[in-house]
């Protein structure tokens, strides 16, 4: 069955790759009405490889990964998942996938362990649940009946369900929303384990902190577009390693020309409203050109940070936008 990878029907070839590619999209739109939710969108995931799609709510992330689940259709393009087309060949991929559904309302009356056991018969070789109830730290909500369980228990089930059938390809869309702090580091630590077994990972999610730890690559989704894609480390580099940013916060509309004129200043904008940043050479002595500029102009000053840019400010630099709502 595992002999479906070497082949990419009607997904283009991954040309000048060596690592074999798990999955192609190129060229995915889908509308659902006028709204058009992935507009284009074109990328490959390595085998082995964790690679995240960062977007804000609303950006196309869920509507991407379930078109590759094989749960909605594509209106245009070419997507293949292992090899297979994941609507037409549903029957080859569904066992060699794991996926992580959204379990509210599913067996509201049935314990924890109960759903996963019966998940568990549906594979050839699955994980034994209780290892697995074990391991997502479940123990302690094993015989809880779903309807019961908490929204970070839900998540921690579902990590189970995804993981039973010991999947060559994990898609985990926002896998730790709703977790607390602790429960989910315990899921990165799953999720950088499957990878260390071989696994390839799909990831999304909203938080950056889990997309710049956990992914290999990150493709920055924005209204069902992509605008970045690359490793964390290629996202943060972006400019020159003379330029130091100074960011801060300070009263809404200030004169950004003025501030890139000041001596020190090699350009200023305000990327969202009251949000500034100025590159600069010499970070000391911009500060000291810029908290008498905005004293002198009465503008209450907020927040202040020299440093180079963190994945989110590469964010909203490129959107215009928060992370967040
Ligand atoms: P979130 O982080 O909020 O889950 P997302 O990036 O996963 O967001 P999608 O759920 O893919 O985004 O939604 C993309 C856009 O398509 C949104 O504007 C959403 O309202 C719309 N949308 C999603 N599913 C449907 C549907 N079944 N019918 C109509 N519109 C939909």
């Amino acid at each position: 069955m595992s002999a479906a990878k070497t082949r990419a029907p009607g997904a283009g070839s991954g040309a000048g790759t060596t690592a074999r590619t798990a999955i192609q999209v190129e060229g995915l739109v889908k509308s659902y009405g006028e709204h058009m939710a992935v507009r284009d969108l074109s990328f490959s995931v390595a085998e082995g490889e964790i690679f995240a799609l960062l977007g804000p709510n609303g950006a196309g992330k869920t509507t991407t990964v379930e078109i590759l689940e094989g749960y909605r259709a594509a209106d245009k393009g070419n997507i293949a998942v292992l090899g297979l087309h994941p609507r037409t060949d549903a029957r080859q991929l569904k066992p060699q996938i794991g996926v992580m559904l959204q379990l509210d309302g599913v067996y509201p009356t049935l314990r924890a362990y109960e759903v996963l056991r019966l998940f568990s018969e549906f594979f050839v070789n699955p994980i034994a649940p209780d290892e697995l109830i074990e391991r997502v730290g479940l123990r302690d909500a094993a015989r809880t009946r779903c309807r019961q369980l908490s929204g970070g228990q839900k998540r921690r089930l579902a990590l189970a369900l995804a993981l039973v059938g010991r999947p060559k390809l994990l898609f985990l869309d926002e896998p730790t929303t709703g977790m607390d702090p602790q429960a989910r580091r315990a899921t990165w630590d799953i999720i950088q384990e499957q990878k260390a077994q071989g696994t390839t990972v799909l990831l999304t999610t909203h938080f950056m902190d889990e997309a710049e730890r956990l992914a290999d690559r990150i493709a920055i989704i924005d209204n069902g577009a992509l605008i970045a894609l690359d490793t964390p480390a290629g996202l943060t580099r972006g400019q020159s390693t003379t330029t130091t940013e100074v960011y801060f916060s300070a009263t809404p509309g200030l004169d950004v020309v003025a501030l890139g004129k000041l001596p020190s200043s090699r350009g200023a904008r305000e990327e969202t409203s009251g949000k500034y940043a100025i590159e600069t050479g010499d970070a000391r002595a911009l500060l000291a050109e810029l908290t008498p500029w905005l004293r002198d102009r009465g503008a209450d000053l907020t927040e202040l940070r020299v440093g180079r840019s963190s994945l989110e400010d590469v964010f909203l630099r490129l959107t215009g936008k928060e992370m967040r709502e």
